[in-house]
């Protein structure tokens, strides 16, 4: 950097009275002129590209501009190079329609015309599943709707027998060269949209566009243990490709429904299972629910609520593995809340054998307390 520097005004050439387009036009000037893509071995031309966007950086910016006018180059000393204006990291087309505001004519253009080979677009389809089909997977047919080759014209969009020829405005190349001055910018041409060849005669099937559009019927498997929110690929059934690219790739989104009794984590179901007070007691073989009917499960004495027996297997499938994930049962001990003269006796009756606390390793919770004071 020289070691005196120059007064911003002076390296955009404009007065200090210069508004904001003023600025704006001398700076593109000189950033044409000087840019280092333009420049590749003129390292005077960099320094002063690098000059010029420092100064443009500096006055485009009111509050900057305010300090630099009051201060010099000591008011802004600290601030310059903010605001996310990096010039000296944008190559000419950035600069351009960043700096300003080409629009993208640099944009899909670069690097060649639309006669390249493209990849066709992916695609969605959002699919429903129940609780169940979610588990165990299943087949389906699906629609959907999208864009075949036509098969009149090849997907070429001329009528058979006629020829398309190559676009005059381009010469083939699907984009013009726009020169202005020194500049020259690259832009789709405008007589062939891109395609660089322009059609005669236009097929009678697709009106030229060389598609059709179909509900294509396709054939998924929806795989076992699909959870809510997975994905799936079906390669290959997205858009066609253009000009012989291959065509994109569809995407099935699964949403599954809640079931009214389990809920899964993972690959493991959960449910709930009342057992009354009795069988808590004595132990007893129950029913509970699985996603293939009723299992025999062994409740063992003296059970108490909330614990949690596994069904080992009776969860959802691994997608795309091995093994299952298990059914866990939440056995929850339901207390009486309506009892008739018989079984209130019985009760009665229970009470005075039963302590409080039937566990004589454990203290009572009353003798608990009583040692927290004492
Ligand atoms: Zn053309
Ligand atoms: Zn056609």
């Amino acid at each position: 950097m020289p070691a005196t520097k120059r007064d911003y005004y002076e390296v955009l050439g404009v007065p200090r009275t210069a508004g904001e387009q003023e600025l704006k036009s001398a700076y593109r000037k000189l950033a044409l002129q000087y840019h280092p893509d333009r420049n590749p071995d003129d390292a005077s031309a960099e320094e002063k590209f690098k000059e010029a966007a420092e100064a443009y950086g500096v006055l485009s910016d009111a509050q900057k501009r305010a300090a630099y006018d009051a201060y010099g180059h000591q008011g802004v000393s600290g601030m310059s190079g903010g605001a996310g204006f990096d010039p000296n990291n944008m190559d000419l087309g950035d600069l351009l329609s960043q700096v300003f505001g080409f629009g993208d004519v640099f944009g899909q253009q670069r690097g060649g015309g639309r006669n390249r080979p493209m990849k066709g677009d992916d695609m969605r389809y959002d699919m429903t599943l129940s609780f169940e089909e979610a588990a165990f997977g299943k087949a389906v047919e699906i629609q959907v709707p999208k864009l075949e080759p036509c098969g009149r014209c090849s997907g070429k969009g001329a009528e058979p027998g006629s020829s398309s020829i190559t676009c005059p405005a381009c010469q083939g190349r699907g984009e013009q060269i726009i020169s202005q001055g020194f500049l020259s910018i690259r832009r789709t041409c405008s007589h062939c949209g891109g395609a660089g060849q322009i059609i005669k005669n236009v097929c009678r099937d697709c009106r030229g566009e060389g598609y059709k559009h179909v509900n294509k019927r396709l054939k998924v498997t929806v795989p076992a243990g699909i959870a809510d929110g997975n994905r799936l690929r079906v390669t290959g059934e997205g858009q066609p490709g253009a000009n012989g690219g291959p065509n994109g790739d569809l995407y099935v989104f699964f949403t599954v429904k809640d079931h009214p009794v389990f809920e899964r984590h993972d690959n493991d179901l959960h449910c709930s299972v009342p057992i009354n007070i009795a069988q808590a007691v004595l132990g007893d073989e129950i029913e509970v629910p699985t996603l293939e009917g009723p299992h025999k499960l062994q409740i063992p004495e003296g059970l108490q609520s909330g614990t949690e027996l596994r069904v080992r297997g009776k969860g959802v499938a691994e997608v795309n593995g091995r093994g299952r994930g298990d059914l866990i049962v939440h056995v929850i001990v339901k207390t009486p809340t309506k009892i008739n003269k018989e079984q209130r006796k019985l009760f009665e009756e229970l009470s005075l054998s039963l302590p409080v606390n039937n566990d004589p390793h454990e203290k009572g919770l009353l003798d608990k307390v009583k040692d927290l004071f004492s």
